[in-house]
C-alpha cells in the first residue's frame, strides 16, 4: 500500500515510517494537517496515518477536508487511522468522531500495526469495488438497452437541468423529434431482429450527428436519445435557430445517406426518418409547449411526405 503518515515529530515519523517501510509500504511523510491535504490530493494515498495534534492543522481538521474532496471529487474512501498518544477510551471517541476509521497509540506493537494496515486494506479494496459496481449501475439505468443511446428517463433529467440552465441566461435551444418511416413495415418485410439491428444503426448515426454539433461549437452540450420504440429526440442547447435547422438536416440526410435497404419504403428504397423541430433564441418558461410544436412538426413532415425536416 501507499501510506500517507502524517506527523510533526520527525522521531515519530522516522520509527514508525521505518516498521511501514519493513512490512512492504510505500510511505510518503507530511509534516502537518495542511500538507497531508495537499499530499493526499497527488499521490492518491491507499491509507493514511495521522497524527491529531500538530501546528499549522490539526488531525481532525485534515481528516474533514479529505473527506470533503473525496465526495466533491466522487472518489473512492480512504481509510484514516489516527495516531494517538495512547490508547484510552478518550482518544478513541474523539478520532472515530473526527471522521477516522481507527486509532493507534504511537507505541503500538509491529505486529498489530501490520495486522490493522492489513485490515483496513481489505475495507478500502471492498469500497473501491463498490462504488465501481455503482457507477455502472447508474450508467446501465440512464442507458438504452437496445441502442445504447440514453433512455427517456435519463433524457428527461437532463433536459430539465439543460432547460433550466438556458432559461436562466435567456440562452437558445432546440428540440427535434425523429420517428423511422413506415418502421412497421419494415419489421414486416425484414423481422424484428433486423429492425433492432436498424435502430442500432439510427442510433449511431445520430450519436454521431450531435457529436459532429458539438466539435463544430453549434451546440454545446447536444445529446440524442431513445425516445421510445422508433422515435428519438436530440437536444441541441444552445443552439441558434439557423445551426438547428442545419443540424436537423443534417440528422434526416445522413440516415438516408446510410443507405440501409428498405423495399417497402416506397418512395425512398431505403431507410429514412422524419423530423419535427423547434427553436428558441431566448429559453423562457416550460418545456411543454416545445415538445408540443416539434409534435406537431413531426405530423407534418410525416404529412408532407416523409425524409424530410420540418421546423417551427
Ligand atoms: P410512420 O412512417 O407513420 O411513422 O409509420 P411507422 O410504421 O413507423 O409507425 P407505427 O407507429 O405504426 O409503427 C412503429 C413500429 O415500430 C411498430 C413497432 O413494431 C416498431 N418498433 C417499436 N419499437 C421497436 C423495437 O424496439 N424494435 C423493433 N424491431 N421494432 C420496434
Ligand atoms: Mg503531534
Ligand atoms: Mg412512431
Ligand atoms: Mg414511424
Amino acid at each position: 500500500m501507499r501510506i500517507l503518515l502524517v506527523d510533526d515529530s520527525r522521531a515519530v515519523a522516522s520509527v514508525i515510517g521505518a516498521r511501514l517501510t519493513t512490512i512492504g509500504h510505500e510511505v510518503i511523510v507530511a509534516e502537518n494537517g495542511e500538507v497531508a491535504v495537499a499530499r493526499f490530493r497527488d499521490a492518491r494515498p491507499d491509507l493514511l496515518l495521522m497524527d491529531i495534534e500538530m501546528p499549522v492543522m490539526n488531525g481532525f481538521e485534515a481528516a474533514e477536508r479529505i473527506r470533503a474532496l473525496e465526495a466533491n471529487e466522487d472518489c473512492a474512501w480512504t481509510p484514516i487511522i489516527f495516531l494517538t498518544a495512547s490508547d484510552t477510551p478518550e482518544n478513541l471517541v474523539t478520532a472515530i468522531e473526527a471522521g477516522g476509521d481507527d486509532f493507534i497509540a504511537k507505541s503500538v506493537p509491529e505486529a498489530v500495526l501490520e495486522a490493522k494496515m492489513k485490515a483496513m486494506a481489505r475495507i478500502a479494496s471492498l469500497r473501491a469495488e463498490l462504488s465501481r459496481a455503482n457507477r455502472k449501475l447508474a450508467s446501465l439505468a440512464n442507458c438504452d438497452g437496445l441502442t445504447g443511446l440514453y433512455n427517456r428517463r435519463h433524457m428527461d433529467a437532463c433536459l430539465d437541468v439543460q432547460w433550466a440552465q438556458a432559461t436562466r441566461i435567456g440562452a437558445s435551444f432546440g428540440l427535434l423529434m425523429l420517428d423511422v418511416d413506415h418502421f412497421k413495415l419494415y419489421n414486416d418485410h425484414y423481422g424484428h431482429q433486423a429492425g433492432d439491428d436498424c435502430l442500432r444503426a439510427i442510433a449511431r448515426i445520430l450519436a454521431d450527428v450531435c457529436e459532429k454539433a458539438n466539435g463544430a461549437g453549434l451546440a454545446q452540450g447536444a445529446f440524442a436519445a431513445r425516445y421510445g420504440g422508433e422515435e428519438f429526440s436530440m437536444i441541441l442547447p444552445s443552439v441558434s435557430p439557423d445551426a438547428c435547422a442545419r443540424v436537423a438536416g443534417a440528422a434526416v440526410a445522413a440516415v438516408r445517406g446510410a443507405a440501409i435497404p428498405h423495399a417497402r419504403n416506397a418512395d425512398f428504397g431505403v431507410v429514412t426518418l422524419s423530423l419535427g423541430g423547434t427553436r428558441t433564441a431566448r429559453a423562457e418558461g416550460s418545456l411543454v409547449p416545445l415538445f408540443r410544436a416539434a409534435d406537431s412538426k413531426l405530423y407534418e413532415a410525416k404529412r408532407l411526405g416523409r425524409n424530410r425536416a420540418e421546423l417551427g
